[in-house]
């Protein structure tokens, strides 16, 4: 059968301005989208209501159009996907590969005591994990995954590799709060199993968040995207990109008068290369734009790049 069409997307969280690391995840995306004739989805993680702000929202949006990367569709805000993301999780439950959790922050914490008095791993250990359905009581429950406790969790990375977990080093993961409102962690996959996405192009830091989100496609019997976990951005001396190397945000980049096609090709060899090419138009970093020419290793910023 052909390849489906690539579906790629840009899933910020409207905390802050749009910094250069998350401008360039989704120039990569943008670049593999369009290369291949396939679509740029917009989705703005909105779920987290007390740091999430329009203003933040509207800076990335105004960043993005600044840096010439259009979206196909509607942005897609996450929050108002809530009753979707309830819904999956309970359909989880329903196939036994979900529980409901009843456990309390304190009897939580206690747990947690306990095992660092002892030396053991604190990773929570629910005692409902094995309860029987039928002796649930009513009353506030969280949702979590009976994750796999004994093996390994393979990813498979277009970047990365193979990467395996330990999944005794796996919690079982709470997808839907007591409160009633969906974790990060679950409306990521229901999201972008529902919006078609083929390909999740995104920082590094999420690289084990793909091991917990695999565990809900397979529960859904969903197919599971290719990864591909780009490495962050560093500053010139090596240290995790902040402030002190400069400027951090997309407007900063603006404001000193840099155009957008001299940004959109510096973001773009940041973390990926072809050949000793410096310089290339829209056009060849479109084609030419794959994920097996990402490096592995932390992209450095080097400022004296952008001026030449
Ligand atoms: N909202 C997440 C972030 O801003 C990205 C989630 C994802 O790309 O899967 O880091």
């Amino acid at each position: 059968a052909a390849a489906p069409p690539v579906v790629t997307r840009f899933a910020p969280s409207p905390t802050g301005y749009l910094h250069i690391g998350g401008a360039r995840t989704a120039l990569f995306n943008w670049l593999y989208a369009r290369g291949r004739g396939g679509k740029f989805l917009l989705r703005i993680e909105d779920t987290d209501r007390e740091r999430s702000t329009p203003e933040a929202t509207a800076a990335i949006l105004q960043g993005l159009r600044w840096l010439g990367l259009d979206w196909d569709g509607e942005a897609v805000s996450q929050f108002a996907r809530k009753d979707r993301h309830a819904e999956v999780a309970h359909e989880m439950l329903a196939r036994g590969a979900a529980y409901r959790c009843y456990a309390t922050p304190a009897e939580i914490e206690a747990f947690r005591e306990a095992a660092r008095a002892e030396g053991r791993s604190t990773l929570f250990r629910s005692p409902w994990r094995d309860a029987d359905p039928a002796t649930w009581p009513e009353g506030p429950y969280a949702i979590r995954m009976k994750a796999p406790r004994e093996g390994e969790t393979l990813v498979e990375d277009a970047v990365q590799g193979m990467v395996r977990f330990r999944n005794d080093q796996l919690d079982d993961m709470i997808c839907l709060r007591s409160d009633g409102t969906p974790t990060y962690m679950l409306a990521v996959v229901v999201d972008d199993h529902d919006m078609g996405v083929t390909h999740v192009i995104r920082g590094d830091d999420h690289l084990n968040n793909a091991a917990r989100q695999q565990m809900v496609y397979d529960a859904m019997g969903w197919p599971v995207p290719v990864w591909a976990h780009i490495p962050l951005i560093h500053g010139p001396d090596g240290k995790k990109l902040s402030k002190r190397h400069g400027a951090v945000g997309l407007h900063e980049y603006a404001a000193l008068g840099y155009p957008p096609a001299a940004l959109r090709n510096y973001l773009c060899r940041l973390g990926w290369s072809h050949g000793d090419d410096e310089f290339f138009t829209d056009a060849q970093a479109r084609d030419w734009f794959d994920l097996p020419q990402i490096g592995r290793a932390p992209a450095r910023l080097d400022f004296k790049k952008l001026e030449n």
